[in-house]
C-alpha cells in the first residue's frame, strides 16, 4: 500500500480544509481502505472524521427525524425511532454486510460507497472508466450479469451498492453536506449520479464536501412498507435485485406509494409513472403487476443479465405484496 499520513479532525471545518488541501475523509474504512489495500485507491492523505460531534439520531422540529453522517449502520438500523417509523430503513441496512461491518460503517459512508464491479475493484484489469477514464469499459462485453438495465451508457454499466439508498430513495430524504463555500441540501434524487461522461463521478458532491447528515420527512408509511432484496447468496452479497415499496392504503384503495429498484443501476431507480399508476387503484396483485410492468418497461439489458427483468418485475410485486399485507395486519 502506498504510504499516506493521517491525521484526526475534531471539528468539521478542521476536516473541510484538510479536505480542500486533498486530504480524504475517513469515517468507518470499510470500504476505503479495501480500495487502498487492492490499490484501485490510493490517497497521499487520509482525515478521520470519526472524532467529529456527528453521531446522533433524534427527531426534527418538523416531525422527521436526523441521522448524523457519523451514525454507524448498526446505530441506525437499531434506533428506535428508525424501527417504528421507517422499518424499510432498518430492513434495508440490515440486509447489507455483516453485524462486523455496520458496526463500523457509518451513514454518511454508506453513500459514497463505491461500485462492486469486479472489473472496478481489480487493478490488474486495465478497462474501467470508471476507475481509469478514458480506458473503455471491461464489463460491457464481459461479465455483467450483476450489472446496470437502467440509466447506462457506454462509458459505465456499473450499479451502485447501497442499500440504505434504496430506502431512502422511496423516504424522500434530504442529504445535508458542508464544504468550502458553506452547507447545503441535496434532495436523494439528485444524490447519485448516472455515469453519462463522467463515471468516474459517482454523485453530486462537490469537491471536499463532507456529508454531516440524512434527513428523513414525517414518515407516511410506516409499517405498510417493505424492503426485498435478491442476491446470489442469503448473507454477505450485494443485490442483483433489491425493492423498497411503501403504499398507503384506505379502504382496500391505494393512497400514496413509492417503489424504487436497487441492483439496476448507478443510482436508486423509481419511475414515478409507476407510483403513478397505483394512486387510486385497488391494492391487489393486479395493481402491483400493472405498476412493476411500467417500471420495467425501460429496461436495456445487457448480454449476461436479462434474467434481472423478470426477476425485478417479480420482486417489485412481491414488495408490494409484503408492505400491503403489513398494512392489513397493522404492523
Ligand atoms: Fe468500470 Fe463501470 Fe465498466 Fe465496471 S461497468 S468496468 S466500473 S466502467
Amino acid at each position: 500500500m502506498k504510504p499516506f499520513t493521517f491525521t484526526h479532525a475534531t471539528e468539521m471545518a478542521d476536516a473541510v480544509a484538510a479536505a480542500s488541501a486533498g486530504a480524504r475523509y475517513y469515517a468507518g474504512g470499510t470500504n476505503l481502505l479495501d480500495l487502498m489495500k487492492n490499490g484501485v485507491e490510493a490517497p497521499d492523505s487520509l482525515v478521520d472524521i470519526g472524532r467529529l460531534d456527528l453521531r446522533s439520531i433524534g427527531e426534527t422540529p418538523e416531525g422527521g427525524v436526523l441521522i448524523q453522517a457519523g451514525a454507524t449502520n448498526s446505530a441506525v438500523a437499531n434506533h428506535p425511532l428508525i424501527r417504528t417509523r421507517y422499518p424499510v430503513l432498518s430492513q434495508a441496512i440490515l440486509s447489507g454486510a455483516t453485524t462486523q461491518l455496520r458496526n463500523m460503517a457509518t451513514a454518511g459512508g454508506n453513500l459514497v460507497q463505491r461500485t462492486r464491479c469486479p472489473y472496478f475493484m481489480d487493478p490488474e484489469f486495465r478497462q474501467c472508466n470508471k476507475r481509469m477514464p478514458g480506458t473503455g469499459c471491461a464489463a460491457r462485453d464481459g461479465f455483467n450479469r450483476e450489472h446496470a438495465l437502467f440509466g447506462a451508457g457506454e462509458a459505465c454499466v456499473a450499479v451502485h451498492p447501497s442499500d440504505m439508498a434504496v430506502a431512502l430513495t422511496i423516504l424522500d430524504a434530504t442529504v445535508h453536506v458542508l464544504g468550502p463555500n458553506g452547507s447545503r441540501s441535496i434532495a436523494i434524487a439528485d444524490f447519485f449520479a448516472l455515469p453519462g461522461k463522467h463515471p468516474e463521478q459517482d454523485n453530486t458532491l462537490r469537491p471536499a464536501e463532507l456529508i454531516t447528515g440524512i434527513e428523513l420527512p414525517p414518515g407516511v408509511f410506516g409499517a405498510a412498507s417493505w424492503y426485498l432484496k435478491v442476491r446470489d447468496r442469503h448473507s454477505y452479497a450485494f443485490a442483483l435485485v433489491s425493492v423498497a415499496a411503501g403504499l398507503g392504503i384506505a379502504d382496500g384503495v391505494i393512497t400514496h406509494a413509492a417503489v424504487a429498484l436497487g441492483g439496476v443501476a448507478a443510482r436508486p431507480w423509481r419511475v414515478r409513472a409507476a407510483e403513478r399508476s397505483l394512486i387510486g387503484a385497488p391494492a391487489t396483485t393486479e395493481s402491483y403487476r400493472r405498476a412493476a410492468t411500467v417500471l420495467m418497461s425501460g429496461a436495456q439489458p445487457l448480454s449476461q443479465n436479462g434474467f434481472k427483468v423478470a426477476l425485478g418485475h417479480n420482486s417489485v410485486v412481491r414488495a408490494l405484496t409484503v408492505a400491503a399485507s403489513r398494512h392489513d395486519q397493522g404492523a
